[in-house]
């Protein structure tokens, strides 16, 4: 089969896998689009990832079969471009690149300049007629290929350029001549010798194979690996490697290197957006070494910079770049994000995939596109990824309140952070993880530090512009981050921070605003965000092509508040047990699971009955009229227990009863496996008077809204964790009776429904019988993946990222549905209770309600709504549109 692509020049670009990201990669696919439609593309060609995957898994060498096809595609290379690979006299150098079906921006390995030896060298200076640049070029491969290919530690090669400019009394590396660097090529050969045993490969062919090699290896390096679990990229894609004759940005002035958008990336603005280096190398402008210029002049005068912009100083060259970028948002019809190169004033396109963006300038770009004509409504709706919305739904940083202002650096990715200084990835990853806010400082990003970069709440960096690693990252983390303020300078040694004249420490507090690039000392309070302009207009887009209903799950007025401005359309679960643990009620709630008998319980519970009725009223009144599923006591009794002695002394005070006996009934109580033991309806069978209480407290507080508002609630009562159908049976009589004697006491009835929750193995499967009692069915999806993998909800952190990493889970199931395993159960009951009862009501209220990839499985199976977090509703409200489309 044919598993390397050749483009550029008079390729043939017309095999239909050559453009297909699954076979090429994004990169491949999109270098081959790019030639064939007569962009400008040095040519170069594809291994397929077909070959990364078959590397990975046999580990054997590579095929007879492939070294014929990469010899013959480099023929094309060396045809095009008139050199010859190896070629003493005019060599050809190229470029070895990853490119993954999706973007892994720095994740993966890179070598360029490859091709230079201690011969092709001569050739290349005297081919250029510039012997600096041909020695330059030779030192930049040696480090690169030795720390990429060879695996030596990068820093021994800076190391020794750092002594070199020492020992020759230069400052910046433009001051090195062609004769420095190539004394420093000698030392670099030194090392490898040294380090390896054996010389640095003079064998062009050698050299080739070998970055080939790395690649490939470089998909399952760790940070790969880290990256593709936080971004849930499957192992077993591969990556596709790309092979490109080089074309050099660092030729003199009339050469240059830059990364560019369409469209600004951060707001999504319609205005070109990008940076740019004279005479540097691609690298340099990614990898934060040099702080880039701007590309347009509105851009640098904006920022009141001095050193010209592209626009200004290569405007030939500007002009070819505005030319393809327009054909290039017309090909693609989304914002690109490109890499070019021109060399010697000739413009060359190295990459172009649709660019990351903030969720900001996603909803923007996607709302105006529509206004445009360039895209359909549909589009637009699948364009925004829902999960990135959350970056829109949280605060920002409140304009009056007052801010310390210790520095400024670039606005790299909006949002506001707070949180405790830290200075490496690896605190950074340990604080989160006991709880605490951190602002990951350094003084630029790579890739090892992407644990620490989500781990933190914001990110600050000394060096690097907005395409810089940490600038990238952090937008597609949807984390704020200020990158390039260089008035921070660290000390690792004493974990302290110099900024400006201020001095801090590890551990103080921090707040970024990533909108506006400002750093501050302490904590900056926030304000809401803002839900009108291209928000809404999407999400009304989204609630016409939606079919589900999105509920929220809320138990306070204020939540059940914040839910409706975010669109929710009823409660699919109000846990009533949250309201018993405020301060004022958790006494009687002690005393009525203490109680010796149910008369001592019903006193106690004498005490709940108004507070509750309390709480259904505002919640009723807040939700006027809208559907409430209102779920009656869940959690385990020992939950409520008293803990310690102080709080046992406190409820003998109040109760009246001695500690002893308290703690003897506290003992009692106490079960070995709670989740599985005393909780759910297993309360309302042992303790039918707590769930009467509760129904009362529902029904009185209904008939109240009702007759004073005119505006009835429609309560769903919900029983939890049903196993059979006589559990139901019991108690949804009681509640029938609870209904039919306030209906009377009142004289306002109220429409109400029964129904039960599906978060058993043994419910799914008897859903049919338990239909026949239950008017509307809720998937626990909590519980019924906790009972179904037999994996405790609570303790499965300990292991489960490990299984994640190992593939045995795609994703952890707690946070998106087993769709293979707990979706079964999801499905047959669902077609067991309408069997039962046609036109019976489904929801779903587990956090998987609130997760795009669930609710998607949720539209297949047909459930009239997905019930989730306040902040999680426009979410679910995209996700169900997309679903529906
Ligand atoms: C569930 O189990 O999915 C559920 C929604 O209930 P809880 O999380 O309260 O157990
Ligand atoms: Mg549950």
């Amino acid at each position: 089969m044919k598993t390397v692509y050749t483009f550029g020049g008079n390729a043939d670009h017309s095999d239909p896998r050559q453009k297909d990201k699954t076979v090429t990669g994004g990169k491949g696919a999109n270098l081959a689009e790019m030639a064939s439609i007569g962009l400008p593309v040095p040519p170069g060609f594809t291994i397929t990832t077909e070959e990364c995957v078959r590397y990975l898994q046999d580990g054997a060498d590579f095929s007879a079969d492939l070294r014929a096809q990469v010899a013959e595609a480099l023929t094309h290379i060396e045809k095009t471009v008139g050199k010859g690979f190896g070629d003493a006299a005019d060599p050809l150098l190229v470029s070895v690149r990853s490119g993954a079906r999706v973007s892994m921006p720095g994740m993966m390995d890179t070598v360029l300049n490859l091709g230079l030896n201690d011969e092709t060298v001569a050739g290349l200076a005297s081919a250029s007629g510039d012997e600096r640049f041909a020695w330059d070029s030779y030192r930049r491969f040696v480090q690169m290929y030795s720390d990429v290919v060879l695996g030596l530690d990068h820093g021994l090669f800076e190391e020794a350029l750092e002594i070199a400019k020492e020992d020759k009394g230069y400052y910046a590396d433009t001051e090195m001549e062609a004769s420095d660097w190539q004394s420093l090529v000698t030392e670099y050969k030194q090392i490898v010798s040294d380090e390896l045993g054996k010389s640095f490969p003079q064998d062009v062919t050698e050299q080739l194979w070998g970055a080939i090699r790395a690649v490939f290896d470089s998909w399952d390096s760790d940070r790969a690996k880290v990256y593709r679990r936080l971004n849930d990229i499957p192992a077993d894609w591969g990556t596709a490697v790309n092979v490109q004759a080089m074309v050099f940005g660092n030729m003199g002035d009339t050469s240059a290197t830059g990364v560019a958008f369409t469209r600004d990336p951060a707001t999504g603005e319609r205005a070109y957006y990008g940076e740019y280096l004279i005479n540097a190398q691609g690298e340099d402008v990614v990898a934060g070494i040099r702080t880039p210029q701007y590309l347009t002049k509105a851009a640098r005068e904006a920022a009141n910079a001095k050193p010209l912009s592209m626009e200004e100083a290569m405007p030939d060259a500007y002009g070819q770049l505005a030319h393809v970028f327009d054909l290039l948002e017309n090909h693609y019809r989304d914002m690109q994000d490109i890499e070019f190169t021109v060399q010697q004033g000739t413009l060359w396109m190295l990459q172009t995939r649709s660019g990351k963006r903030t969720a900001k300038a996603a909803l923007r770009m996607a709302v105006e596109m529509v206004d445009e004509g360039l895209i359909d409504e549909e589009t637009a709706i699948r364009r925004v990824d829902p999960m990135a919305l959350d970056q829109l739904l949280h605060p920002t940083l409140d304009p009056d309140a007052p801010r310390n202002v210790l520095t400024s650096g670039l606005p790299a990715s909006p949002g506001a952070a707070s949180g405790k200084i830290v200075l490496d990835a690896d605190t950074a990853e340990s604080w989160a993880g006991r709880g605490e806010k951190v602002i990951l400082v350094r003084v630029e990003t790579s890739p090892e530090d992407i644990h620490g970069m989500h781990a933190a709440q914001g990110i600050l960096t000394a060096r690097g512009g907005m395409t810089s690693h940490a600038a990238v990252v952090a937008r597609g983390m949807g984390r704020p981050c200020v990158s390039g303020a260089s008035a921070v300078s660290i000390d690792r040694a004493t974990k302290t921070l110099r900024i400006g004249s201020h001095e801090l420490k590890e551990g103080d507090l921090l707040t970024l605003d990533g909108a506006t690039g400002q750093v501050m000392a302490g904590e900056v309070p926030t304000i809401e965000p803002e839900l009108a302009g291209d928000f809404a207009v999407l999400m009304e887009w989204a609630d016409k092509h939606r079919r589900m209903r999105v509920r929220t799950n809320a138990e306070t007025p204020d939540d059940c508040r914040m839910a409706r401005q975010f669109g929710a359309e009823g409660i699919g679960l109000c846990r009533t047990e949250h309201m018993f643990f405020d301060a004022n009620r958790i006494s009687a709630v002690r005393q009525m699971i203490l109680a010796d008998d149910e008369k001592g319980r019903r006193a106690a519970l004498e005490k709940l009955l108004p507070e509750q009725r309390k709480d259904f009223r505002e919640i009723f009144e807040v939700m006027a009229g809208l559907p409430c599923t209102i779920r009656l006591l869940d959690p385990p009794l020992h939950e409520f227990l008293p803990h310690g002695d102080e709080e046992f002394e406190e409820l003998a005070n109040a109760s009246g009863v001695g500690i002893d006996h308290l703690k003897r009934r506290a003992g009692e109580l106490h079960e070995f496996n709670p989740m599985l033991g005393h909780r759910g309806c297993r309360l309302g069978i042992t303790f039918p008077e707590i769930y009467e209480m509760q129904a009362r407290a529902i029904f009185e507080a209904a008939c109240e809204v009702a007759k004073d508002s005119g505006e009835a609630p429609v309560p769903e009562i919900m029983i939890p964790l049903v196993a059979t159908k006589r559990e139901l049976q019991l108690l949804k009589a009681l509640v029938d009776k609870v209904a039919g004697e306030v209906f009377e006491e009142t004289g306002c009835p109220v429409e109400y429904l029964v129904g039960t929750m599906i978060e058993l193995p043994r419910a799914a499967l008897m859903a049919g019988e338990i239909a026949e009692e239950g008017a509307f069915f809720s998937f626990g999806t909590n519980d019924l993946t906790q009972t179904t993998l037999g994996v405790s909800r609570d303790d499965a952190g300990r292991f489960l990222s490990a299984y994640v990493d190992k593939g045995i889970f795609p994703r952890d199931p707690f946070v998106s549905l087993d769709i293979d395993g707990v979706g079964q159960l999801v499905e047959l009951a669902a077609e067991r209770g309408r069997a039962t009862r046609p036109g019976i009501k489904l929801g779903i209220c587990g956090e998987h309600g609130g997760d795009p990839a669930s609710i998607g499985f949720c539209e297949k199976v047909g459930l009239d709504y997905v019930s989730a977090s306040p902040y999680r509703v426009p979410i679910a409200r995209l996700a169900a549109a997309q679903a529906s489309l």
